[in-house]
C-alpha cells in the first residue's frame, strides 16, 4: 500500500505586530489541542473541514496509508522566535525520518510564516522535507489564499495547492485535490511541473474577497485555466500584505503535466490579468461616523462594521478601542462589539460579579497603535466559558475557545470581553454569550473579510471602517523596509505588464 506522510505546520506572521511568537503559542490549544502528533492528530482532525482533515479522509477513500507526523496552527501573531520554529520543525522532521520509507508527503502549510532569521519559512520547511525524502518522492503542500509564495517554495515542492475562497470555505476540498494529485504522481499517471508568476501588487484583504469582483473574476479565470489540457492546478494567492519581506504580495502558481513552459505561460497570463485590473484592487475605507450614521438613520440592523485593522486573524492585538469609543460616544442603541481581548478587564468584571456595576480599564494595552485604554463604567450582564463550535460555512465544526468571557454593557453598547484573541467570524461567537446577531442594530467585528461567510447573509449593510492598526486593510498606511520595490500601490508603476522592468 502507498505510504504518505501527513503534516501541518502553519502560521500567519504579521511582522508589524508587537512581540514574538513562542513555542508556548504553538503548544497552546485554541478549542482543540495546539500541537498534535501521530494517532492523536489523526483522531482529532479526521473528517474536519481543514486540509489535513481531507488528507486523512482521502487515505481511506483513495486507498493509501496516512502516516500522521505533526500538526500545529497557532493564532496569527508576530514574528516567530527562531528557537521555537527550530524546535517544532525538528519534531516534524524526526517524525518523518521515523516514518520512512514513504512514497509521498502531504503538507498543510499557510504560506506566510516568518521567523527571526527566515523570511520564507515555508521554503525552508519544504527544503528540509525534500532533503529527507529525496528528489523523486512527490511532495505537495496546501496553502492559504494569504500565502506569500516564493520561488523557493515552488522549486522545493511538486505542487502548491492554495485555497480558492476568501472567506476560506474550501480548505477540505483543496486538501482533497492535493491528496488526489499526490496519488496520481506517485502512481506515475502525471508528472507535476510548476511555475510561479509574482505580481508586484500588495492587495488589502477586503479586495481579496472572492465573493465580489475583481478577485471573483480572477478565480473564475483560474478555474477556466484548470480545465485546459495539461493543466493540473492553478493557485491564485492574494498574499498576506502584513509581512515586511522580499516575497510579499500577490502571486500565481501553476502546475502542469510535465510541461513547465505551459505552467509558466499560464501563471503569467493570470498574473497579468490581476495587474491589468489593479485599480479595482485598491482599498477604500469608510470613516466611522459615516457608517454609524447609516445605522442610526436607517434603524435597520444588523449593520456590520468590519474593524479590519485590529483583526486577530491576521495577527492584530484585538484590543483596539477606536471603534468601541466611537459607538459609545454616539451612544448607538442595540450595538455589540465583538470582541475585545483583555484578560485583566475580564478578571475584574468576574470579580465584580453578574448584575454588578463596575468601572474597568478596557483595551489599548498591547501597543499604542490601536487606540487608548478606555475607562468605562458599565454593567456585567453575563459571564461565560467562551467555548463554541463553528456552525457557519467556514471551518465548520472546528472548536474555538475565547477563554473566560464577559458581556459588559455601557449604555446601548455591549462589548464582549475575552481572555483569548479569536477572530469572531462565526455567529456562534455572539450566540454562545446569549447575543442574537439578527436582533442587533449594529455589530462591530474584529474581522476583515471572514465574517462575510456567516454574518454576510444576515447583514443589512457592511462597512469596512477606517481605524488604525497593524492589519490596516489600506496597506499604504504601513511602512515597509524589506519588501521588494517598486510595489503597487505603495509606488505608482507605469507599465503595461507586471513582468516588464
Ligand atoms: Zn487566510
Amino acid at each position: 500500500m502507498i505510504r504518505v506522510a501527513v503534516a501541518g505546520l502553519s502560521h500567519e506572521t504579521n511582522t508589524f505586530a508587537e512581540g514574538l511568537t513562542t513555542y508556548d503559542d504553538f503548544a497552546r490549544g485554541r478549542g482543540f489541542p495546539g500541537l498534535m502528533r501521530g494517532e492523536a492528530m489523526a483522531e482529532t482532525l479526521g473528517g474536519k473541514a481543514i486540509c489535513t482533515g481531507a488528507f486523512l479522509d482521502a487515505a481511506e477513500e483513495l486507498g493509501f496509508e496516512a502516516l500522521p507526523l505533526l500538526w500545529t496552527f497557532p493564532q496569527p501573531s508576530g514574528v516567530i522566535e527562531q528557537a521555537a520554529y527550530d524546535r517544532v520543525l525538528a519534531m516534524l522532521l524526526a517524525n518523518l525520518e521515523a516514518a520512512l520509507p514513504v512514497d509521498g508527503v502531504l503538507l498543510e502549510l499557510h504560506g506566510a510564516m516568518v521567523t527571526e532569521e527566515l523570511e520564507d519559512a515555508e521554503g525552508d520547511i519544504l527544503e528540509h522535507v525534500r532533503r529527507i525524502v529525496g528528489p523523486e518522492t512527490p511532495v505537495i503542500a496546501t496553502l492559504d489564499l494569504h500565502a506569500n509564495i516564493s520561488p523557493r517554495m515552488v522549486a522545493q515542492s511538486d505542487a502548491l495547492i492554495g485555497y480558492d475562497t476568501y472567506p476560506h470555505v474550501d480548505a477540505w476540498e483543496r486538501g482533497w485535490d492535493a491528496a488526489r494529485l499526490l496519488v496520481a504522481a506517485i502512481e506515475g499517471r502525471v508528472r507535476p511541473a510548476s511555475a510561479l508568476a509574482q505580481a508586484p501588487m500588495l492587495i488589502g484583504p477586503p479586495r481579496q474577497c472572492t465573493l465580489a469582483a475583481p478577485m471573483q473574476d480572477i478565480i473564475a479565470l483560474a478555474h477556466e485555466a484548470e480545465e485546459r489540457p495539461g493543466i493540473l492546478n492553478v493557485t491564485v494567492a492574494g498574499g498576506f500584505p502584513f509581512a515586511d519581506i522580499h516575497d510579499c504580495g500577490a502571486a500565481v502558481a501553476v502546475t502542469a503535466d510535465g510541461d513547465e513552459a505551459l505552467a509558466r505561460a499560464t501563471a503569467e497570463e493570470i498574473g497579468r490579468a490581476m495587474w491589468e485590473r489593479r485599480e479595482e484592487f485598491r482599498v477604500r475605507l469608510t470613516p466611522l461616523p459615516e457608517a454609524i450614521d447609516h445605522a442610526l438613520r436607517t434603524g435597520e440592523g444588523p449593520v456590520v462594521l468590519a474593524d479590519g485593522s485590529d483583526n486577530p486573524g491576521g495577527g492584530a492585538p484585538c484590543d483596539g478601542t477606536v471603534m468601541l469609543q466611537a459607538l459609545i460616544e454616539a451612544d448607538v442603541p442595540r450595538s455589540t462589539v465583538a470582541i475585545i481581548t483583555d484578560p485583566q478587564a475580564v478578571a475584574q468584571a468576574i470579580a465584580a460579579g453578574v448584575g454588578e456595576q463596575v468601572t474597568l480599564q478596557v483595551g489599548g494595552k498591547t501597543d499604542d497603535r490601536h487606540g487608548p485604554t478606555l475607562t468605562l463604567t458599565g454593567y456585567v450582564r453575563l459571564i461565560a466559558d467562551g467555548r463554541f463550535a463553528n456552525r457557519g460555512p467556514m471551518y465548520t465544526g472546528i472548536e474555538a475557545d475565547m477563554g473566560r468571557t464577559v458581556v459588559f454593557v455601557v449604555g446601548g453598547v455591549e462589548v464582549i470581553l475575552t481572555e483569548q484573541r479569536i477572530q469572531p467570524y462565526d455567529c456562534q461567537a455572539l450566540r454562545c454569550v446569549g447575543i442574537e446577531p439578527r436582533e442587533r442594530l449594529l455589530i462591530g467585528l474584529k474581522s476583515a473579510v471572514h465574517f462575510r461567510a456567516d454574518f454576510g447573509p444576515i447583514a443589512t449593510a457592511i462597512f469596512e471602517v477606517d481605524t488604525p492598526g497593524v492589519h490596516n486593510p489600506d496597506v499604504t498606511r504601513l511602512e515597509f523596509r524589506r519588501l521588494r520595490r517598486p510595489m503597487w500601490p505603495l509606488d505608482e508603476i507605469d507599465r503595461p505588464d507586471p513582468a516588464t522592468t
